[in-house]
C-alpha cells in the first residue's frame, strides 16, 4: 500500500511491486533499457518487463537519450 493512485498503464501483465518500472527492449540483437513514455512514441520494437518479463504495449523511450530525466 504506497498510496499512490492507480496508473492505468497499457498492457496490464506486469506483476511487479512497481509496475513497468524496468523495462528493455531488444534492438537487433542488443538489449537496451528503456522507460515508459507518456506520450505517444513511435516504438518500432516491442519492450518487456525486466522483473516478471510482462510484454509492454505502451509508448516507450530509450533511457540513453539525450533527455536526461532526474
Ligand atoms: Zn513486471
Amino acid at each position: 500500500m504506497t498510496g499512490e493512485p492507480s496508473v492505468s498503464a497499457p498492457g496490464q501483465g506486469c506483476t511487479c511491486p512497481h509496475p513497468w518500472h524496468s523495462l528493455t527492449t531488444v534492438i537487433e540483437g542488443i538489449t537496451h533499457g528503456v522507460v515508459p513514455a507518456p506520450a505517444h512514441t513511435p516504438a518500432l520494437y516491442l519492450a518487456h518487463c525486466t522483473g516478471c518479463g510482462a510484454l509492454y504495449t505502451g509508448p516507450w523511450k530509450r533511457l540513453n537519450s539525450f533527455f536526461h530525466a532526474a
